[in-house]
Formats: structure tokens, C-alpha cells, sequence
């Protein structure tokens, strides 16, 4: 999709550091990280929402890929949190489906 920066990552118009990547995701590091580890996970598909996904392979990977980044960044045994901001209420900025991936530390910030 035109001017959504997710999709020049994914396309790599724009470089950036991708730290994981499977078939129809990739992850790169927030640029305001919340926690000494923030990654986000986005299909490489655009997707807007959470809600707008309907592809069961993507869905698939978007698990696959919080699996294999604990396992490759050592937050499987302490553990870490999954966070999705969908739309308005939810504070959504990125209209690009993310998963924001936050561990390295134990977190403070509460729902
Ligand atoms: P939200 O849409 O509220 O779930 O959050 C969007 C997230 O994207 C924020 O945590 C931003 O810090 C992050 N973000 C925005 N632009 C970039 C960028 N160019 N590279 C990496 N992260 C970004
Ligand atoms: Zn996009």
C-alpha cells in the first residue's frame, strides 16, 4: 500500500533492521521502544486491523513468529507480553496491523 511506512519496510524501500523474518511476516525494533526488547511483528501483507485479517497462513505466522523470537531473543523462559492497539479506542497510530513484543525486562505498565 502507497505511503504506509510498514509496507516500505516490507518492500524495502525504506531499510531497516529486520530481526526476524518468515514467509508472510516479518519483525524490526520499535524506534520508541517501551522496554529494553520491543519488536513489532507485522504480516507483510497490509492488513489494517487485527479485524482485516482473513488469511489463516498469516494468522498462522504471526504465532509462529512470537514463538521463534523468544526463543531467539531468551524471553521464553521469563516470558514477555503481546500487545495489539486496534483502531481508535484502542490508540491505534500505524493503520498497518502490528503486534507489539515487549520483554527483556519485568514490565510495569498495566493495561
Ligand atoms: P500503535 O499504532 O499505537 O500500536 O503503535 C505504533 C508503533 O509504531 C509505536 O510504538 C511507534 O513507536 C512505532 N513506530 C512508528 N514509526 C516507526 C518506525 N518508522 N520504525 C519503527 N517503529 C515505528
Ligand atoms: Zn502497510
Amino acid at each position: 500500500m502507497e505511503d504506509c511506512i510498514f509496507c516500505k519496510f516490507v518492500s524495502k524501500e525504506i531499510p531497516t533492521e529486520i530481526i526476524y523474518e518468515n514467509e508472510n511476516v516479518i519483525a524490526f525494533k520499535d524506534i520508541n521502544p517501551k522496554a529494553k526488547i520491543h519488536f513489532l511483528i507485522i504480516p507483510k501483507k497490509h492488513y489494517e486491523t487485527i479485524l482485516d485479517i482473513d488469511d489463516e497462513n498469516t494468522m498462522k505466522d504471526m504465532f509462529k513468529a512470537i514463538k521463534e523470537i523468544a526463543k531467539k531473543y531468551n524471553m521464553d523462559e521469563k516470558g514477555f507480553r503481546i500487545i495489539n492497539n486496534c483502531k481508535e479506542y484502542g490508540g491505534q497510530e500505524v493503520m498497518h496491523m502490528h503486534l507489539h513484543m515487549l520483554g527483556g525486562e519485568k514490565l510495569s505498565l498495566n493495561i
